[in-house]
């Protein structure tokens, strides 16, 4: 039955594992944060949500352009637990999206979705790297499938090269060299940080570890119509004049690139001379 529920959700593939086992991926504080949330955290649910649209001009990440993936995926999980807490009448079940102390990749790859990308994502054939994870914190024993962990991505390390800020490493991504997170940075760079941004062609997110990634070469389109229309490619100089936080966030308010205000982007656009 939850394998309808995710499905009709638009998950592409789902899992789920008990929290102890989740907490040997996870440090002691972030563990004390789920028990804040969750004071008997049992089970956790984990699911990933398709959202490549097509190759397409524009200066933002592909996973920005569409809306917000922390508020379609929270809903559509939303679904699920509708359909669980009648299921469990007396549970606890709280969905989240990139903004939970769950190690989300590490639970995917523990229920055996996808595959351990080098570049330290979950590759999903066919959608490859262009996936969403979110999850639903419980604390009810739910019924699981059973589950292989993830294998490995073929390695060729195309992605490690690729990287313009030299961040990837074996050992995981130095966050003071990826593009991906100096784009969202709120105030001044190094200038070895504004040289980065000066010779990157997004002025929001970094799509480079992906793209060269043989998995990412021909993606499956995301079913999902939040992440397939009405799409934000782009932002120039004059999408942004005169916004205040206020006005910038009634205009952009459900885009993920909108949770920094506008002065992260118009910071980006002027390192490359826009
Ligand atoms: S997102 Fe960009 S900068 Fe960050 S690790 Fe990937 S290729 Fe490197
Ligand atoms: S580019 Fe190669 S090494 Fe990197 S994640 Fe993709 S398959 Fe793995």
């Amino acid at each position: 039955m939850l394998n309808e529920a995710f499905a009709a959700a638009g998950a592409a593939a789902w899992g789920g594992l008990p929290f102890s086992e989740l907490a040997e991926d996870m440090p002691p504080a972030a563990i004390v944060k789920v028990e804040e949330l969750c004071p008997s955290p049992r089970t956790v649910l984990v699911a990933a949500f398709p959202y490549y649209a097509g190759e397409r001009p524009g200066n933002l990440s592909l996973y920005a352009r569409g809306r917000d993936y922390h508020q379609v995926v929270t809903g559509r999980l939303n679904t699920i637990c509708n359909f669980l807490k009648e299921k469990y009448q007396n549970g606890a079940f709280l969905p989240a999206a990139d903004n939970s102390p769950l190690p989300e990749r590490q639970a995917a790859w523990r229920c055996g979705i996808g595959l351990r990308g080098k570049n330290g994502l979950v590759i999903l054939p066919p959608y490859g790297s262009y996936v969403f994870l979110g999850t639903i914190l419980t604390d009810v024993e739910v019924d699981l499938p059973s589950r292989t962990p993830s294998a490995h991505c073929v390695g060729c390390g195309k992605c490690l090269i690729a990287c313009p800020g030299g961040a990837l490493e074996e050992a995981g991504v130095d966050l003071d060299r990826c593009l991906s997170e100096l784009t969202q940075r709120k105030g001044e760079l190094t200038a070895d940080q504004g040289a980065l941004l000066k010779n990157h062609p997004l002025i929001w997110g970094c799509d480079t570890c992906q793209q060269v990634c043989p998995y990412n070469a021909a993606p499956a389109l995301s079913p999902l119509p939040e992440f397939r229309e009405g799409l934000v490619d782009a932002l120039e100089g004059a999408d942004l004049e005169g916004l205040t936080n206020r006005t910038f966030r009634e205009r952009y308010g459900d885009r993920a690139f909108a949770w920094r205000g506008p002065a992260p982007l118009r910071r980006n656009l002027e390192a490359r001379g826009e």
